[in-house]
């Protein structure tokens, strides 16, 4: 079997659109235009470029886009107050602080100090809970673009067995509470996981986010399985490769995301929804 290719660019560019039309008919209505704040804290290049990326896609939906950048000796105590100040800005909907901050930076305090309603990332411990007790609110970004990706094609999610490898907050755990709430059967796998091949080998849906390069094998992949590659790893050659190798694994998939191209993309028309939710609600 050789898998169809989930394209995340041409789904996200549907919902970008989409996302693009409601917020000029809610202009045109007179209504308020979604205002989403992104704060990086230091210069690290990675962290430039998401940003950069989120502060197109803002612009080109419409959105007021608020970029603050604060300079990598930025103490605790400022960063705090000016989420504070954001929380109580009526024209902002959506607050995120690009991931990771400077050591001396407490990450925890910092998502929790975000109004959970304008929590748009969906990292807030309230929007985590609502995710587990099946009440999702403000979703994570990327588990939640992938979803949308998954119901694109078309398969019942209900009853497969899923694994998930990565269990971070931002990816593998929310991911596998959206599976759940699906009712898939899932797996978590993380770096404590005894014989990783087999557990992938079981799964109908394999979701990896892991941040190590071609790490799941495309020979562990179950024939006719839907494989979700989150991870993004640049080599010395400078190319960007996935957490699955792909070329074997798009021999045995039914369907696979390419890196890139697929879940990146996702996690940015995800976030606008997730503002346009926060400024509409
Ligand atoms: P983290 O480093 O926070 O988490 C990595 C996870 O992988 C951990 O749970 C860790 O386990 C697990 N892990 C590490 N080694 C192994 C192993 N040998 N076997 C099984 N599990 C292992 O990374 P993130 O979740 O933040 O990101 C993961 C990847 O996804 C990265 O490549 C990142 O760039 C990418 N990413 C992509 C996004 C996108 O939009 N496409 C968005 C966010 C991330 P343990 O918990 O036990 O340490």
């Amino acid at each position: 079997m050789v898998a169809k290719i989930l394209n995340g660019k041409d789904i996200a560019l549907e919902i970008r659109e989409q996302i693009r039309v409601e917020v000029d008919k809610q202009k045109k209505m007179g209504n308020i235009v979604p205002g989403l704040a992104v704060i990086l804290v230091g210069e690290d290049p990675a962290s430039q470029v998401y940003v950069r990326n989120k502060k197109i896609a803002c612009q080109k939906a419409g959105f007021n886009d608020v970029s603050i950048v604060l300079s990598k000796t930025t103490t605790q105590a400022e960063l705090l107050a000016k989420i504070d100040d954001l929380n109580t800005d009526a024209s902002v909907h959506g607050i995120i602080v690009q991931l990771p901050v400077p050591e001396h930076i407490n990450t925890a305090e910092i998502i929790e100090r975000i109004d959970s309603e304008k929590d748009v990332d969906g990292f807030h411990p309230y929007n985590m809970g609502r995710l587990a007790t099946s009440l999702p609110k403000l979703a994570p970004c990327t588990p939640h673009g992938v979803m949308t990706m998954l119901d694109k094609t078309g398969v019942t999610i209900r009853g497969l067995n899923a694994v998930v490898v990565g269990a971070s907050n931002i990816v593998g755990v929310p991911m596998a509470l959206e599976l759940l709430n699906r009712r898939a059967t899932v797996t978590i796998c993380h770096s404590a996981t005894k014989d990783l091949a087999k557990k992938v080998s079981e799964a109908d849906i394999v979701v990896v986010g892991v941040g190590i390069a071609e790490m799941v094998k495309g020979a562990w992949i179950k024939e006719g399985a839907i494989v979700i590659d989150v991870g993004i790893n640049r080599l010395e050659n400078g190319s960007l490769v996935g957490d699955v190798e792909f070329d074997t694994a798009k021999e045995r998939a039914s369907w696979i995301t390419p890196v890139p191209g697929g879940v990146g993309p996702m996690t940015i028309a995800t976030l606008l929804q997730n503002t346009l939710q926060a400024a509409y609600k």
